[in-house]
């Protein structure tokens, strides 16, 4: 969750930017602050569509037993 810097300081990211009072900023895993902008997203190639196991035969859907 993000929330605005109450304080300058500096960004986790390495963005080369400060952060200042009043930036967006965000807590990343070890407690530092980042920009939000600097926050890693999600790399769109690495998200497959999500796999669906089929309860019966335990295979990835679609599967025999849809139809
Ligand atoms: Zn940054
Ligand atoms: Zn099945």
């Amino acid at each position: 969750m993000s929330f605005r810097a109450q304080y300058n300081g500096t960004c986790a990211a390495n963005c080369g930017f400060r952060i200042h009072e009043g930036d967006e900023i965000e807590r990343d895993d070890d407690g530092r602050f980042r920009h939000v902008d600097c926050v890693p997203k999600p790399d769109p190639t690495t998200l497959g569509p999500k796999e669906v196991v089929c309860g019966i035969c335990w295979l990835v859907k679609p599967c025999r037993c849809d139809e």
